[in-house]
Formats: C-alpha cells, structure tokens, sequence
C-alpha cells in the first residue's frame, strides 16, 4: 500500500508500523520504550506522530499503516508534544548527568539534547530514592527510572525469568521484586538483559566507572559455551570494563550472566599469563617451549612405565570445535586413548 509521509510517498508491506514505515524511509522517530524485538506499549509516548483524519497525535510504534495515510512526524504540533513528553519525563529526575554512568550513552539525554531540553520546565517533587542493589551484578535506581518497562518486558518475553514488574501506581511507580524483597531474593538470573535495554542510567553494571566516549567496541564470540553469543566488548585503553550483547547475530541482543558479566577475569592481577612449572616443590614461570618440553618428556615417560589408558583427557566449551578435535585427535591418535571427556557433560 501507498502512504504519503511529509509529503513523499512510499509504497509499504501491510501490517507495518508507522514507526517501522518511517525507519525504512530513513525518517528517525525517537523513542524511549521501544524494542523491536518486544510487543509494543506505548508507554513512553515519544513517538507521537500526526496523522491526517485523526483528533489526536498517534503512537507510532503501535499503529499501523493505512492506504493512503498521511502521516507528519516532524511538523510543529509533533515536536512541541515531543519537547512537552520529554519536559514531564525529566520533571522527577534527578538530572545527574555530570556524575552519572550513562552519561554519553543515555537516550534521555540525547533526546534532551536533540529537542532543546535545557533544565525542564515542570519543577516539582521527587521520587522517594530507592535503590536496590542487592545483585551483586547490577544496580537499580529508580530515582533514575523513567518507567519505559523495557527490562519488565524484557525479562519476560524474551528472558522468561518474570522476576521484575512494576510496584505502586503514579508519582510512586517503580520497578520491584514480587513483595518488594529485592533482587537477590527474587527469580532473577542476574542474565543482564534488562540492564542491557535501559535506555537511562536506572540499571547499571555495578562499580562501572567510565565515560562512554573513552570506549571503543570490540565484536567477538562469548567463549564461555557451545552457544556462541555475539558480543561487543567495550574497551578503554587496555581494559574491558564493559560487555554489550549482539543485536544482529544469534543471541538477538540477549545474553547470560557469564557472558554479560563474567569478563573480570581478563585483566585480573591473579590471572595466569606464563606457563608454570614446579621445581624443587615451587611453581616457577617458563616459556612456552620449556612447558611443551616438559610435558613431552613426561607424557612419554608414563606411557612407556603404564600404558596409554593411564591418561584421561578432560577438555572445554571454552575451547573452539577446532581446539577441542585437535585435543581429542592428541589422545586417540597420539597418546592411543579414548579416555576423553568434556565439561559439558559433567
Ligand atoms: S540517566 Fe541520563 S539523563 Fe539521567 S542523569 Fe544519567 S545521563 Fe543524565
Ligand atoms: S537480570 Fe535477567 S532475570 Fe534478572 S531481572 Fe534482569 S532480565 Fe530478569
Ligand atoms: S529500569 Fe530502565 S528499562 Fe526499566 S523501566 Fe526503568 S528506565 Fe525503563
């Protein structure tokens, strides 16, 4: 079907959004709630668009095209509603860019930016502070929240753990645990899921201290299992200090706890670099070429003294399929065993 959007036609699939239509046309609408992966709520109203017809502006993620709809999504009225929903948003927020996290990476701060938000016009009452931070992974603000329910759906839809909903109605609404006995006590799996679509700085990494214009982002395959989730590695100077799930890979955005959060051990100080090797009853650090050596020596010298079922093999699904036929190969064609096993099964 046609449909006329500031005034240029475009020929569009039926049962497409507007929001959808528009970002094939390259016509960027801003939004706070939505996902394309989740049903849409409307809950944010940023993507209130004008179409010809109708008494009052329409959400755009949840409306869908019509023959002949003549959408405005940049006109006067639009933006003014625009700048007025934004106005509201930070009208309870603690607007703590200068300290905050998220800061360069927030989506209410760009969208502020973008319209021309200075210091909000509705000056009123704050929310009650309220900080769970019993994860001991993430922690949730919701003097912060902006109550987009992306980490409520999130966790839901797609992750299927339900651990969060919202609490309270109104002025006091908040996301919570069921009975408000925190995160550590509910259902959650600390996946990061939710922390990876809030678009603000309510759920952050715990002890995450950076500017998001220091990083650069890394693509790489989680080594942690067989799954192969796509990631991007976020890097400043020498350091992961972040990791962020693949959108347009395997994964489809999500990730686990080892893999959203398990990546301390990179740059830990404990971190073995070096071979070791133990002489006179201590480890000593050795070359590459010393521990192949050793290892040699040592594997022939018990095969010889008590045969090749003397050995088992233990492998990895940290390990590549390349590294773990290679491993296998090593104790059936070379040290003469089938004694091989792998940490998936045990
Ligand atoms: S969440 Fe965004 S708008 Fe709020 S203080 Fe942090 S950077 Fe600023
Ligand atoms: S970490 Fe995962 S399981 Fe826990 S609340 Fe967030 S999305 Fe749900
Ligand atoms: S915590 Fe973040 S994702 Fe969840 S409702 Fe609040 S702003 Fe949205």
């Amino acid at each position: 079907m046609n449909i006329i959007i500031n005034g240029t036609t475009y020929e569009v699939e039926k049962n497409t959004t507007i929001l959808q239509a528009c970002k094939n046309a390259g016509i960027d609408i801003p939004t706070l709630c939505h996902d394309e992966r989740l049903k849409p709520t409307s809950a944010c109203r940023l993507c209130l668009v004008e179409v010809e017809g109708t008494k009052n502006l329409v959400t755009s993620c949840s409306t869908m095209v019509k023959e002949n709809m003549v959408v405005h999504t940049h006109n006067e009225k639009v933006m003014k509603t625009r700048r007025d929903v934004l106005n509201l948003a930070i009208s309870n927020h603690p607007l703590e860019c200068l300290s905050c996290d998220k800061s360069g990476d927030c989506k209410l701060q760009d969208y502020c930016y973008e319209y021309g938000i200075l210091n909000g016009t509705y000056k009123g009452a704050m929310r009650t502070p309220k900080i769970d931070s019993s994860n001991p992974f993430y922690d949730y603000d919701a003097r912060k929240c902006i109550l987009c329910g992306l980490c409520v759906r999130v966790c839901d839809e797609l992750q299927c753990s339900n651990a969060i909903g919202f609490e309270d109605r109104g002025f006091e609404a908040n996301v919570s645990t069921p009975f408000n006995e925190g995160l550590i006590n509910s259902k959650c799996v600390s996946c990061g899921n939710c922390v990876s679509v809030c678009p603000v700085g309510a759920l952050t990494p715990k002890g995450q201290k950076f500017r998001h214009w220091e990083t650069s982002k890394v693509r790489t395959t989680c080594s942690y299992c067989g799954v192969g989730c796509q990631m991007d590695l976020v890097v400043k100077g020498k350091k992961i200090v972040d990791v962020e799930p693949a959108m347009d890979a395997i994964n489809n955005g999500l990730l686990c706890v080892k893999g959203k959060f398990a990546y301390k051990f990179i740059n830990h100080p404990d971190r073995l670099k070096t071979p070791l090797i133990k002489r006179n009853g201590k480890f000593e650090e050795a070359t590459w070429d010393e521990a192949y050596r050793y290892i040699t020596k040592k594997a022939t010298e018990i095969k010889e003294n008590y045969g090749p079922n003397s050995f088992a093999g233990l492998t990895s699904a940290r390990c590549t399929n390349e590294e773990n036929y290679l491993f296998q190969k090593l104790f059936r064609a070379v040290i003469g065993t089938n004694n091989i096993d792998h940490c998936a099964r045990l």
